[in-house]
């Protein structure tokens, strides 16, 4: 990546807005602005106080979308409570939106069009290629139907070129385990510690795990990865399968955001 930052006829820029004390929240964007160093895209760290009004924020956005050095916004959600996290994502433009969840984006995704995507189901697409899963004709079933992750990775999957066959779980769908060990592919991106167990997986299934949940013994993910180990096909663990993709999703779509810029 650090080459195709170099051949750039600019330097990528990433604009980090951060509202608020969270410290989970620190520690996701110390991280972005850490990798985004690593590759010699240049940051541009904004920090904010909780109380912040959402018109200020919305200028600061605006001051972003017009600073030509800027070529990527990220705003970490979530912001603190009485912020419109909706109207501040729609205030970014489209072509800056690094974390692909502007309508704008979302649409093209609908539509299959090129454009900036969420940068967790973008990884997980790229997880899957790296490892040679294949996904056409292979059914895939995604838990959890959030626009961040489950929505945009059914489109993914359901797309030309992926060819799954896709069905989506939700809090409201009864009997899961029969859904999910139909699967070739089970994607879980729900935030309910070690919700799918052996009865949910069918014996050489690929499960991505994307949940992120604190526990009493640390981090670990929707999937129970001790239980599953031995009968998944394949399995990404919690930390450190999903979680730095999706890092790393980021500074491509910055990149790409860059290129775009420089018309290259
Ligand atoms: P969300 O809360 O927006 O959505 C959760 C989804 O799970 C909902 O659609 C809900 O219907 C579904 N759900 C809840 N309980 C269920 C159940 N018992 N059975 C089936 N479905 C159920 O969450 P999100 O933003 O999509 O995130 C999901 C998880 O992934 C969280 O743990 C989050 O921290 C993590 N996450 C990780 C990354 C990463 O980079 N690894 C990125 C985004 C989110």
């Amino acid at each position: 990546m650090a080459e195709a930052v170099a051949d750039l006829p600019l330097k990528p820029g990433l604009a980090t807005v951060l509202v608020g004390d969270d410290p989970a929240s620190h520690t996701y964007v110390r991280g972005k602005r850490r990798d985004a160093a690593e590759v010699g895209i240049v940051s541009f760290h904004n920090e904010l106080p909780a109380e912040t009004s959402q018109a200020d924020l919305e200028l600061l956005i605006d001051d972003l979308n017009a600073d030509p050095e800027v070529h990527g916004i990220l705003v970490q959600l979530p912001l603190p409570g009485g912020l419109d996290s909706a109207a501040i994502t729609e205030r970014i433009h489209p072509s800056k939106d690094v974390d692909g969840l502007h309508p704008h984006n979302l649409g093209l995704l609908v539509l299959g069009r090129r454009g900036l995507r969420p940068c967790t189901p973008s990884g997980i697409v790229r997880i899957l290629d790296q490892y040679g899963i294949p996904t056409a004709g292979r059914r895939a079933v995604i838990v959890g139907r959030s626009f961040l992750v489950g929505r945009p990775m059914a489109l993914m999957l359901s797309e030309h070129g992926a060819d799954a066959t896709v069905s989506i779980a939700h809090s409201r769908t009864t009997d899961l385990a029969d859904l999910t060990r139909q699967a070739d592919i089970i994607v879980a991106a729900v935030g309910v510690p070690k919700l799918i167990g052996r009865e949910h997986v069918k014996p050489g299934a690929t499960v991505i795990d994307v949940g992120i949940n604190r526990t009493d013994e640390g981090l670990v993910g929707d999937a129970d990865f001790d239980e599953l180990i031995d009968i998944a096909g394949a399995i990404t663990p919690v930390p450190g399968g999903v979680g730095p993709m999706t890092r790393a999703m980021l500074l491509v779509n910055t990149l790409e955001a860059a290129r775009t810029a420089s018309g290259s």
